[in-house]
């Protein structure tokens, strides 16, 4: 294993994953800390946590037994990169978690020395003068200042990360990476000298996350969004080939789950349904009162499953109708009772032969991958950036493998849930 990361929620994870194969790297994401290290063959590793917004002592102790963990993945002296994920719009609460985790990875990892980019230019995110913009807009007057979490309402990652911080935290600007990786490397070294330990670094296209990637692939820790994963893979002499997002072979029936209501999932349901897609659409009211709903909803599906179509299962609705629905039952309410509804019903069309299945929003497919007992998941070809399909074992499905995609909500072009089965024919690339 060359590289171990470590990702502060399921869908990021995914989405590094995705970058790194596409870079030629093998990958295996494991949900949560493994209990073994068994039968592991990977040039990457990705452990996904639910750290972002948990109390900050907790999401330490869990990032540094991820780190130990993958430690224990290689032998003693065999060199290895651990990186620590975050969102591209660097979230976090005025207590971190970004900057606790990195002090404490840093720590464990006996290293004095490290550096934080959010930048992800493909989507556009990129990092200038220690700015961070959201396509043309700086951070703070993007809509991720009204996030419910974790609002960002300052686009100065120095002072974002510094606040977090007991580490100084200093800027490598834009013009060191215009210089190149020498030039950058220089530049670590003499802010190390001036005594700061966590250096934000510019980048605005992808030219200038390879010259990042060169400027830190012999560092023991980085930290970024999943951007930095372009660079990285490269300098270790990985190059993009089909091989790295091989899955086996598809087969088996067909669904999707979507517990997403962003605009995105609502466009693409929409779509699937135009085109002739058989759907059911779950209303949370409902769901609420019903004595067994994940017995209706199979019982729906059972049929046509068996007559060979891909079925589709949804609870996405308009900002107006969810808010009527969070006014009825409580906003917590309303989303735990969709989202135990629909893992309920993952894992029964997995006991009903579904092998391939598309799960769309972060928080439902946690919930799903978590009722399907899937504990690690090899990781295939991309349908859409930051949406790959991957390759998993569960108990649902009778210990057979399954094929996954797990899309955050905002993911995706409108055609998504009719074009990702076609990526998996052959088990091949598209
Ligand atoms: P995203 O990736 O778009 O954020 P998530 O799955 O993370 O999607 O979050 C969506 C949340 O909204 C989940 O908790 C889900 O259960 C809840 N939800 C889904 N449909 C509805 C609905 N119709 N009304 C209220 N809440 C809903």
């Amino acid at each position: 294993m060359r590289l171990g990361c470590i990702a502060d929620d399921f869908t990021g994870a995914t989405d590094v994953a995705n970058n790194l194969v596409r870079a030629g790297m093998r990958v295996v994401q494991t949900i949560g800390v493994p209990r073994d290290a068994a039968s592991i063959d990977a040039d990457a590793v990705v452990v996904a946590l639910k750290s972002r917004t948990t109390p900050a002592s907790q999401a330490r102790e869990e990032s540094v037994q991820a780190c130990k963990w993958l430690r224990s993945l290689n032998p003693p002296g065999q060199p290895s990169q651990i990186y620590f994920k975050y969102c591209s719009t660097f979230d976090s609460t005025a207590q971190g978690n970004i900057g606790p985790v990195t002090e404490a990875l840093m720590e464990g990892l006996g290293t004095s020395f490290t550096i934080a980019t959010p930048a992800f230019p493909d989507n556009g995110r990129s990092v200038f003068k220690g700015h961070l913009f959201v396509g043309d807009v700086l951070l703070s007057e993007s809509s991720m200042r009204h996030h419910p979490l974790t609002p960002m309402t300052d686009a100065n990652l120095v002072r974002v990360l510094q606040a977090q911080c007991r580490q100084r935290v200093g800027l490598v600007d834009h013009g060191y990476l215009r210089l190149g990786a020498e030039a950058v490397k220089q530049r670590f070294a003499e802010l190390a000298r001036e005594g700061v330990g966590i250096a934000i670094v510019d980048a605005i296209d992808n030219q200038d996350l390879l010259t990042l990637g060169a400027a830190t692939a012999d560092m023991p820790l980085v930290t970024a969004g999943s951007g930095l994963a372009m660079g990285l893979p490269a300098q270790w002499g990985f190059e993009p080939n089909d091989q790295a997002q091989r899955l086996p072979k598809a087969s088996g029936g067909k669904a999707i789950l979507a517990g997403s209501c962003s605009a995105a999932t609502q466009r693409q349901t929409r779509q699937f349904m135009d085109a002739g897609g058989a759907a059911l659409a779950l209303d949370p009211l409902q769901l609420a009162q019903a004595d067994d709903p994940v017995r209706d909803v199979l019982a729906w599906a059972q049929p046509r499953l068996a007559k060979g179509e891909c079925v589709m299962v949804y609870s996405t609705a308009n900002a107006e109708a969810v808010k009527a629905v969070q006014a009825r039952l409580g906003t917590q309410q309303a989303g735990e009772t969709v989202e135990r509804t629909l893992a309920g019903v993952a894992q029964g069309l997995a006991g009903l032969g579904v092998r391939q299945l598309i799960v769309a929003g972060g928080e439902t497919s946690g919930a799903c991958v978590q009722a399907l007992n899937i504990d690690r998941m090899q990781i295939g070809p991309q349908i859409d950036p930051g949406v790959p399909w991957c390759h998993a074992h569960s108990p649902a499905a009778c210990g057979e493998g399954m094929h996954l995609a797990l899309k955050s909500g905002n993911f995706g072009s409108d055609d998504f849930f009719i074009k990702a089965f076609d990526v998996l024919k052959d088990g091949a690339p598209a």
